[in-house]
């Protein structure tokens, strides 16, 4: 047997602890090992380098990625983000949690991610522009409507994904709107798209907390990240009557015991979803993990939460709105602490859902209200909670192996159906 030793996997390494989740999934649903060798890695995945003609009329050649877990089920689907940490395994991970994400929430997809290693801080607005217009020519041969369909993710938005849908459309002669989603609204983009991840996870608390009895009104929220997920979060959560008293960006943290006042950090924050470094007393991105809390909100990037601080956290309920936050470690110590954790492949999966919706709309030509979104956002997540929740009791499992069996379900059984294993 060509397995993977659970010892020897290093904690940070995303792509070999998915692995290890992903195997143990399939085992106790009874597929066999070949099942797992196909599925522990994308099927498809392109490196493209990419030359972009800089203001000052240099040239920079930025490297990207694409990975297509596997296509099954049905076209792959998922976000392009733009980070200067971006590596290879982080976006073929991120393409798994894509696949898991999309059967959790039953959608006809299989999981894709994209990735391009820079800082958009760096970059003037044409630049970036001629960045994501790059991406798209480099890319195009193995994405489209039908194939692989891209959405924003870190540090990308809809006018960045309205870029890319022009770029596409220029290369094919012909309009696509369902080449990708997260669009703005007048391209054919979906309402709720840019709120749905923030909604999804707003669900989520609201499900775990009434299955802890915990009430929503006054319980104090931490939620760390303040860019598309975290800083609308913080604002439903405020608006539901919790009191959110820990936020953070980049730079650092806020801390109030007694509530922030979000609506003016909203106000303040830069276009980069920046707000703290307007204040003087911060915390540490690690101090806000441990703060006094009933539900904390990891909504930034991967591997925060780990065997070194999670004895420390202090929080009834995690809720993931961020990709791969708590390592595997992590999680086993905090679900023995009887910590409640919402895993991201289920708390995030509103973003794609939504992106589902949108691209339901690009297909049909023919456009919904916002309150049809949300009731059918509702209802696809409700289920998707109930049905992960429902495993995780059955068989006595922790709630991320729970939420890999029930995500990883659908793509092993078009496998098996298609002959491939
Ligand atoms: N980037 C988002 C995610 O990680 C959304 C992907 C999509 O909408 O396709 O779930």
């Amino acid at each position: 047997m060509k397995g993977i030793r659970l010892d020897s996997v290093q904690e940070f390494d995303v792509l070999s602890s998915t692995q290890v989740i992903i195997k143990e999934a399939l085992q106790k649903l009874g597929y066999p090992e070949a099942m797992y060798e196909l599925l522990k890695e994308p099927v498809r995945f392109l490196t493209v380098r990419i030359p972009v003609r800089m203001d000052d009329g240099s040239v920079r050649v930025f490297t990207g990625y694409r990975a297509q877990h596997n296509d099954a089920v049905g076209p792959t689907k998922g976000g392009v983000r733009f980070h200067p940490d971006v590596t290879e395994d982080e976006v073929k991970a991120l393409s798994i949690w894509m696949t898991l994400k999309a059967g959790i929430v039953d959608l006809p997809y299989g999981g894709a991610k994209g990735g391009i290693v820079v800082n958009p801080t760096e970059l003037s607005f044409r630049e970036l522009e001629r960045l994501s217009r790059g991406y798209v020519r480099a890319i195009s041969q193995i994405v489209g409507p039908t194939k692989d369909i891209p959405a924003p993710d870190i540090a990308t938005n809809s006018q960045i994904m309205a870029w890319m849908l022009d770029e596409y459309s220029r290369i094919r002669e012909h309009d696509s709107p369902g080449f990708i989603t997260g669009k703005p609204i007048v391209l054919g983009g979906s309402h709720v798209r840019e709120t749905a991840t923030a909604r999804g996870v707003t669900i989520m608390i609201r499900e775990a907390a009434k299955k802890l009895g915990i009430p929503l009104a006054g319980a104090r929220v931490v939620v760390q990240g303040f860019g598309n997920a975290g800083s609308y979060l913080a604002k439903f959560m405020h608006d539901a009557g919790a009191k959110v008293v820990g936020i953070s960006d980049v730079y650092g943290g806020l801390y109030d015991p007694e509530g922030l006042d979000i609506d003016a950090l909203l106000e303040k924050r830069d276009s980069f979803g920046t707000v703290t470094r307007l204040f003087k007393n911060t915390i540490t991105n690690r101090e806000l993990l441990q703060l006094p809390c009933d539900i904390l909100v990891p909504a930034a990037v991967e591997n925060q939460i780990t065997a070194e601080n999670a004895p420390n956290i202090q929080a009834k309920i995690i809720v993931e709105a961020a990709n791969g936050p708590t390592t595997r470690e992590a999680t086993r110590i905090l679900t023995e602490r009887g910590v409640f954790i919402v895993p991201d492949v289920l708390a995030s999966a509103g973003g794609v859902t939504v992106s589902y919706f949108e691209w339901v709309q690009n297909n049909q030509g023919y456009y919904w209200s916002e309150e049809e979104v949300l009731a059918k956002l509702e209802q696809v997540l409700v289920r998707a909670f109930s049905n992960v929740v429902a495993m995780a009791e059955s068989r006595g499992v922790d709630m991320r192996l729970a939420a890999y069996m029930v995500g990883v379900r659908k793509t092993a059984e078009a496998s098996r159906y298609r002959g491939w294993v």
